[in-house]
């Protein structure tokens, strides 16, 4: 599978606000990518930017070295699986499949060897005289995929495509959109707004904020190493811990942290993630006392707000214990994941 380089691509539609600014991304062969971002940050603009549905204003794209920038959709080998599916209800779904085969000239037994091949991946090969409207949401978006990977794309293309469906089945398809690509060393890049999607499922992601990205990575650099305060936030819950520099040293209700960062930018605030924080004897190395003021119990773990000198904050306790509001309690975090990062948003 190709290797993607996107260099720097921006994007106007109106001429004034540049929705995608000198874009730069490199997608390893085989490697599930993901954008993550808010509403209206540029990522369905980039997808339909590299299917060659939207033309960029500057830049350009290469699948394995070759510049595919001016190619038509049709010849790029890119294919693009989307949200609402976009499946043809009057066709049947082998029909619905062979659709970009067909329109590549591919006739007769290849063509059905090929479509009954990506309805094998996704498991529906039984329902390929089936229509469209008779099928679940979970069975469209399935088929949507087939259509896709039928093609045998260079870039499999996926515009938040599990958002249609409720959480149960959406969990299953995490599983099986990772089993396919894996199975096929599929290069993709994947766009969502869904914080669980992308950690769950992505080799390397990107956070993506008004046109530029913000911050790449691994999941787990991206969580516990945030760029920003922005960043800190969209991949999970957080506390905040304001305080001030002296002499090198944060000083914060939390405790003293050296002043290091490794993104310095304005003013600098402390995080430190609810999990990170745990309950901890009287006279502990490192404990500082905290008063628990609020409870909200979620079975497998139970958030409690606390209070220390003055900021509040939140514990993410897993198996939970019984404790009493009000209760002076003793807690501890390992210096390492509390960061200094940028407050900038
Ligand atoms: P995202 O996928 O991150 O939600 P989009 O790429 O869809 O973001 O949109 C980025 C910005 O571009 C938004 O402000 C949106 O309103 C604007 N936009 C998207 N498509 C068009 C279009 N066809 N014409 C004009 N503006 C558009």
């Amino acid at each position: 599978m190709a290797k993607v380089v996107i260099s720097n691509i921006s994007k106007s539609y109106d001429g004034k606000t540049r929705v995608l600014k000198d874009f730069n991304l490199e997608i390893a062969s085989g490697e599930m990518f993901f954008l993550l971002g808010p509403s209206g940050c540029g990522k369905s603009t980039l997808l339909r930017i590299l299917a060659g549905l939207v033309e960029q204003d500057s830049g350009s794209i290469s699948f394995d070295d070759v510049d595919i920038t001016d190619l038509l959709p049709e010849k790029r080998r890119a294919a693009m699986v989307f949200q609402n599916y976009a499946l043809w209800p009057h066709l049947d779904v082998f029909e619905n499949v062979a659709f970009g085969l067909r329109n590549a000239n591919v006739k007769g037994a290849e063509l059905k060897e090929k479509v009954m091949e990506a309805l094998e991946l996704v498991r529906l090969a039984d329902l390929a005289k089936r229509k469209v409207p008779s099928l679940s949401g979970g069975q469209q978006q399935r088929i949507a995929l087939a259509r896709a990977l039928a093609v045998e794309p260079s870039l499999l293309l996926l515009d938040e495509p599990l958002s249609n469906l409720d959480a149960r089945l959406r969990d299953a398809m995490r599983n099986e959109i990772s089993r396919i690509c894996a199975k096929r060393n599929q290069t993709a890049l994947y766009v969502t707004h869904d914080r669980q999607e992308a950690l769950s499922m992505a080799d390397r992601l990107a956070v993506l904020k008004d046109g530029s990205i913000r911050q790449m990575g691994t999941p787990e650099e991206l969580y516990d190493f945030p760029a920003d305060r922005f960043c800190a936030e969209f991949l999970g819950d957080v506390n905040i811990i304001p305080g001030r520099e002296e002499n090198g040293v944060f000083v914060s209700p939390l405790g003293n942290f050296k002043y290091t960062c490794k993104y310095p930018e304005g003013k600098l605030c402390g995080l430190i993630r609810p999990e990170r924080i745990r309950f901890a004897a009287d006279g502990d190395e490192g404990a500082f006392k905290a008063r628990l003021t609020g409870r909200t119990f979620l079975g497998e773990s139970c958030d409690w707000k606390a209070e220390a000198n003055g900021v509040e904050f939140c514990i993410r306790e897993s198996a939970p214990r019984s404790r009493k509001l009000n209760e002076e309690v003793s807690l501890k975090f390992d210096e390492g994941y509390f960061q200094l990062v940028p407050e900038r948003d």
